[in-house]
């Protein structure tokens, strides 16, 4: 029999949701609003926990309302071992008291990711303190940009992080209007190992999805990414300047995408108004399909008599999507869910037309 005590309520729980919901399932007792004060033991093996009833009281600095004991609730948990479960933290025995660590006793780095000790880099546990295994990727990554600036002798200014500007910090913020035509699906479950086979080894207890669930699942990716995420020329200006959203704000735009024509989807949205498509299809190509409407911040390029583009003389050249620097103009995606992925240019002939 497994028993779990812990100091405050289930909602207060800072476990994964999940987690406690299968240690319930494998028949874990929780006892809640208990806090463990001591052991008790016999011929040097413990034999109980010694706990004592709690109250929650007003909120502390986590936000979550703060322990209190109830006087004279001690009681004793029988017990015949004990795992204290207090958290994690850095062992920097090994360090030699010769890197620098911060309040945390976590190992301290610049920006670089450098130590204190010229050469030395670091991510990962030992340094943010417990978090994720993508968490300790990216600060991998951005510990190998930097290590192979020091190697080549070059500037240590460590990575350089893109602009990236989003419709909101999460999917909560974002007007559900944007992502109105993605269809909704609940989630899979994730099959796994039945709870009393699972509570007797410490194998692998969730299983894998069949081809056919996994596929689902991967369906329900929005594609909330722009496609144009890695050859966009105002990104790369932005990065290049490090241009500041906080200046002069990002607008308030939201145009319907448009994609009645067969190869092109235009996203007004992320027009910047050069107006390099309504020139290169006028004085290039001499179709004029494109052309600049109203004035001011309400400027939009549209087809010829507002028509959809592919009832205009538009001859799919695909030349107004070539010298768009932005987004606004792209290829009409070829496959479901398109990404976006980093593209090379290859020679090819276009079958479309005769001119091939
Ligand atoms: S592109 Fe798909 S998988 Fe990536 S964050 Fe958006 S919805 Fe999720
Ligand atoms: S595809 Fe060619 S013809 Fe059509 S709008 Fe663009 S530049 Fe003009
Ligand atoms: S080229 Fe692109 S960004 Fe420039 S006006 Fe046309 S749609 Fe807008």
């Amino acid at each position: 029999e497994v028993a779990c005590v812990y100091r405050r309520s289930r909602s207060e729980m800072p476990a994964n949701p999940h987690e406690v919901v299968q240690a319930d399932e494998e028949g874990v007792k929780f006892e809640l609003l208990t806090a463990p004060v001591g052991f008790v033991g016999e011929g040097g093996k413990v034999t109980g926990i010694k706990c004592v009833k709690m109250q929650l009281g007003e909120p502390d600095a986590s936000g979550r309302r703060r322990p209190e004991p109830v006087p004279g609730s001690d009681f004793v948990v029988p017990a015949d071992l004990v795992i204290t479960a207090v958290g994690q933290k850095t062992d920097s025995s090994s360090l030699g008291g010769k890197i620098g660590l911060n309040k945390w006793n976590d190992i301290d780095v610049s920006k670089t990711m450098m130590t204190n000790v010229e050469g030395v880099f670091s991510a990962g546990d030992c340094q943010t303190g417990a978090a994720t295994v993508v968490e300790a990727v990216g600060g991998a990554r951005k510990a190998a940009v930097a290590m192979d600036q020091y190697l080549r002798g070059e500037a240590v200014v460590g990575i350089t992080e893109p602009f990236n500007v989003a419709r909101g910090k999460s999917i909560k913020e974002v007007d559900p209007a944007y992502l109105g035509d993605r269809e909704k699906a609940a989630r899979a479950k994730v099959p796994t190992i039945a709870p009393d086979e699972r509570k007797h080894n410490f194998g692998e207890f969730e299983l894998v999805f069949p081809a056919d669930v996994a596929k689902k699942e991967a369906m329900r990716c929005l594609s909330c990414s722009c496609l144009d995420v890695n050859t966009c020329k105002l990104r790369q200006y932005s990065t290049d300047y490090k241009a500041d959203l906080n200046r002069l704000g990002t607008g308030d735009y939201n145009h319907p995408i448009l994609t009645d024509h067969p190869f092109i989807t235009r996203d007004p949205n992320k027009c910047v108004l050069c107006a390099n498509c309504v020139r290169i299809c006028n004085e290039v190509m001499d179709v004029t399909a494109l052309g600049l409407v109203n004035r001011g911040s309400e400027t939009v390029v549209l087809p010829t008599l507002m028509r959809p583009l592919a009832d205009t003389k538009c001859e799919t050249c695909g030349q107004c999507i070539s010298a768009c620097p932005t987004g606004a103009l792209l290829v009409k995606p070829a496959l479901p869910k398109p990404g976006p992925f980093k593209t090379e240019a290859v020679a090819t002939a276009c079958p479309n037309c005769s001119i091939g």
